[in-house]
């Protein structure tokens, strides 16, 4: 019916910071301690209600290495949402994520619902960037933000769940 919609959606990261996992917690309920590191890029499908419609993700998880730079616009030219996964034990990759953020602001499709993730919540003792510093960011740059945990599973599904009711319907 007309209240299906597909969406392409990107993961953009520094490696190592979760993003296979986000997607293999999202897709299967699953999580791996030896996630293996992402070649180019892999496809994932996966629908969600939301309300009175059915969003379709057609999910690109990048591999977030400097080798595959690159490769990126091809995954994220057309896509209507983002994420920008870091690591909340990493003050490099929230740098990291910030670039990625630029780079989209840049060159990316304007209309894209762009989520930032701190991801591994789950090692708070081990925490680095700050709620505060990171909401702060998010929000002079149009981004929502959420911490997530792939191992606990903590706040992933709402994640998509805020992405897809962000989508701008037809
Ligand atoms: P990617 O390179 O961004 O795709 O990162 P991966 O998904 O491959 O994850 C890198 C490593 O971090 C793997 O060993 C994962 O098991 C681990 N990892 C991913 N998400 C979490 C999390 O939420 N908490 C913890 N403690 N470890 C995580
Ligand atoms: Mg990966």
């Amino acid at each position: 019916g007309h209240n299906n919609l597909n969406a392409k959606l990107v993961l953009l990261g520094d490696m190592g910071a979760g993003k296979s996992s986000l997607v293999l917690r999202f897709v299967k309920g699953q999580f791996l301690e030896f996630q293996e590191s992402t070649i180019g890029a892999a496809f994932f499908s996966q629908t969600l209600a939301v309300n009175d419609a059915t969003v379709k993700f057609e999910i690109w998880d990048t591999a977030g290495q400097e080798r595959y730079h690159s490769l990126a616009p091809m995954y994220y030219r057309g896509a209507a949402a983002a994420i920008i996964v870091y690591d909340i034990t990493s003050i490099d990759s929230f740098a990291r994520a910030k670039k990625w953020v630029l780079e989209l602001q840049k060159q990316g499709n304007p209309n894209m619902v762009m989520a930032l993730a701190g991801n591994k919540a789950d090692l708070e003792d081990k925490k680095k960037v700050t709620v505060e510093e990171a909401h702060a960011y998010a929000e002079e740059n149009g981004l929502f933000f959420m911490e997530t945990s792939a191992k606990t599973a903590i706040n992933v599904n709402d994640l998509f769940y805020e992405i897809a009711k962000r989508l701008p319907r037809a």
